[in-house]
């Protein structure tokens, strides 16, 4: 998934606590006494010792997708899933275009001889450091071939990096371009698309201390930070253009399916790319001539970093093996008492680079444990009135591609069926609370955290709001934290929601918790690290089951499904007011619709807390209400996508290519290209959008008493 830095929070401004009904949102006092007891049930359940077990084995071996391990870990967790209990376990088989390397190096072969090594160290500390299965470094869909040629330093490799170059003169036509991973924060597919199109013959991507190693603090092992040479893999597929099996964009890769061919497919990057550890790219930076970089691209190595492009030249080879290759998702099922065809679905993808013990196998340990907790109710005679789904997916890592896959395979019945998708990709690097979810179900969570007890013994929501204090401080956000601005509601891409959010138009919601965390992706990620950094006693694996079942229950229990159309309407507001300044285009009936939503979104609020504070709700009028609840985000979808990715269905929510969150997505880009006709017809599609909810919402207050 996605690295978040510190620094990257919100700055929505509101959303507001829905109306308070009784004690819980969406259930009567009386149905909120039971429920608050299943969820106790519940929680009472998974245990730390269970929580590392699962751990331990999870990361007893390298498993990215594509390889035998993972499928190996599939048929475990298929098998696990039977003997808890759980219904209807399948495994789906997905052959999607994968890429695993055959040989890769890089050489310098001027002005002296050096071979960068693209391995990293064992330490006696950790036995697991010294497995002779992981793999030297590598980018996954990189293009494979071969050359020779000079080396220019070019930051972060965004295209800002590469005005900066040109006004030195410099040109990276046909030359090997060496950039840092972040500073700003991009996806690395992007630094090879941008890379790409500025016509570079190759792309080396390394972890400056400055970002990830000593400059933030201790390494590795006696830190949670990267050690010298430590090195982030990664993929660097297109999947901001569309993401999944590259050779099926928009359906599933099903048996029979139809592919287009490799030329055809867009996802898939032209250049090669290799990633690589500080310890390889220093004698590269350190003997580059050309002019010296610009202050803001000087990085933590003791050198002065310059731009290069003629004294340093490298010898750069890769040998992929890119081929269709399985991808299996496991499924399974607590069909539902009363409506088994509202479904609530949880999410981990499974694969990892190397150990992947933060990502993801911390989520894959606190999945198979919440699993466990809902096996032992279930045999104690507990069924939910909606179904739970769990999902175990594959090939995250490469294009999100299996849920992607799994997702277009069952499409329709996802947007009939689908109440809301529950996502946690890692569950911990450390302890600080992270979710995101959006606009209208971003008060439950808050709701939810005040009444579950956190491993200081304070409540979660207390928790949270000291570490998102101390979070904005860190960052200079002058925002005072409140709790409609604690979660983030600003959603971009890099996890197994986005097919859920931008292809379906699904509600979703990722629950995380952070820390100091600097071997994303590497062979540090590893069992030894969890246990001395991220979650030594894996208190913080078990608080995940815990809150992740609490949600799932909260929402596959409820009378009228907890969503706050009001708050999603503040949150709206706030999207659209920081693009209405431009005077090109008319915002006024687009802000007139806004104001219709969020009022609408008040008085529901108040009908369904009435509603429930004579008692519990009649069955047929609350299936009636949800499924009108239920409608609301599909009346977000614009068919034909967003200008230029017609994959992105929601209007409102989709990702920038290099992951960021984007809001309104056609709208925005339109007025950034300053294409105002343009601009204006998004305006409009928003706006009837907007309409159609409103009116939707009205005539669902109007059902209520
Ligand atoms: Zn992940």
């Amino acid at each position: 998934m996605t690295l978040r830095f510190t620094g990257v929070l919100s700055l929505c401004l509101v959303s507001g606590l829905n109306a308070q009904i009784g004690t819980m949102t969406g259930y009567s006092r009386e149905r909120a006494r039971d429920e608050q007891q299943i969820e106790q049930r519940l929680r009472a359940i998974p245990s730390p010792e269970e929580e590392k077990r699962q751990h331990r084995y999870f990361t007893a071996e390298p498993h990215p997708a594509g390889s035998e391990r993972n499928h190996e870990l599939a048929l475990y967790i298929a098998d696990l899933w039977k003997q808890q209990g759980l219904e209807d376990v399948r495994i789906h088989r997905y052959d999607v275009l994968t890429s695993l390397p055959r040989s890769i190096s890089v050489e310098m072969v001027a002005p002296s001889a050096f071979r960068a090594s693209l391995r990293e160290d064992p330490y006696d500390a950790d036995p697991d450091t010294k497995n002779p299965a992981i793999r030297a470094g590598w980018l996954s869909m990189s293009a494979s071939g071969e050359v020779t040629a000079p080396v220019v330093y070019a930051h972060s490799g965004n295209p800002a990096d590469y005005d900066v170059l040109r006004r030195y003169g410099v040109s990276v036509k046909g030359k090997i371009v060496l950039v840092r991973y972040s500073n700003p924060y991009s996806y690395r597919g992007f630094k090879a698309l941008t890379a790409q199109r500025e016509g570079a013959a190759g792309l080396l991507i390394y972890s400056d201390p400055a970002e990830d190693g000593y400059k933030r603090g201790k390494v590795f092992p006696d830190g949670p930070w990267g050690p010298e040479s430590h090195i982030q893999r990664g993929a660097i597929t297109y999947d901001f253009l569309v993401p999944g099996d590259p050779l099926t964009p928009g359906w599933a890769s099903v048996d029979g399916a139809r592919r287009i061919p490799v030329e055809q497919a867009v996802s898939v990057p032209k250049i090669m790319a290799v990633a690589m550890s500080w310890r390889d790219a220093k004698p590269l930076l350190e003997r580059m001539d050309g002019p010296v970089a610009p202050q803001s691209w000087q990085g933590g190595l003791p050198i002065q970093y310059r731009v290069g492009g003629n004294r340093v030249r490298v010898h750069l080879k890769v040998d992929m093996d890119t081929r269709p290759m399985p991808n299996y998702v496991v499924e399974a099922r607590i069909r539902g008492s009363e409506l088994p065809d509202e479904w609530i679905l949880l999410g981990n993808h499974r694969d990892g680079w190397e150990f992947g013990a933060v990502d993801p196998s911390s989520g894959t340990a606190s999945m198979v444990e919440l699993t466990r907790a809902l096996g032992q109710m279930k045999a104690q005679g507990f069924r939910p009135k909606r179904t739970l789904i769990v999902a175990s997916w594959d090939g995250e890592e490469v294009g999100l591609t299996g849920s992607t896959e799994w997702g277009e395979e069952f499409a329709d019945e996802l947007k009939q069926k689908l109440v809301a998708y529950l996502n946690v990709d890692w569950s911990v690097s450390g302890p600080n609370f992270h979710p995101s979810a959006i606009g209208s179900l971003a008060p439950l969570l808050v709701e939810l955290s005040r009444e579950i007890p956190a491993p200081s013994g304070k409540s979660l929501y207390d928790e949270w709001r000291k570490s998102a204090e101390a979070g904005r401080m860190e960052a200079k956000d002058p925002r005072p934290v409140s709790d409609d601005n604690l979660v983030e509601t600003r959603i971009g891409s890099g996890s197994d929601f986005t097919v859920f959010l931008n292809f379906l138009c699904r509600p979703t919601v990722e629950l995380e918790f952070d820390g100091p965390y600097g071997v994303y992706h590497s062979a540090y990620d590893n069992f030894f690290w969890m246990n001395h950094f991220g979650d030594p006693g894996y208190r913080y694996h078990t608080l995940m089951s815990q809150l992740w079942g609490s949600l799932a229950l909260r929402l596959a229990g409820a009378e009228i499904l907890p969503f706050d159309f009001a708050a999603y309407g503040r949150d709206i507001g706030s999207f659209a007011s920081r693009l209405a300044g431009n005077p090109r285009v008319d915002f006024q009936p687009l802000q007139q619709k806004i104001i219709e939503f969020r009022n609408a979104g008040s008085e529901l609020n108040s009908a369904v807390a009435r509603a429930l504070e004579k008692g519990p709700l009649d069955a047929r009028l609350g299936e009636r209400v949800n499924r009108n609840i239920m409608q609301v985000e599909l009346n977000w979808a614009n068919p034909d996508g967003i200008p230029g990715r017609p994959w992105f269905k929601h209007t409102l929510y989709a990702a920038r290519y290099t992951y960021g969150h984007l809001e309104l997505p056609g709208l925005t880009e339109a007025i950034e290209k300053r294409d105002f006709t343009e601009a204006q017809r998004q305006a409009g599609i928003l706006t009837s959008a907007l309409a159609r909810n409103a009116a939707l919402l009205r005539e669902t207050r109007a059902l209520l008493p």
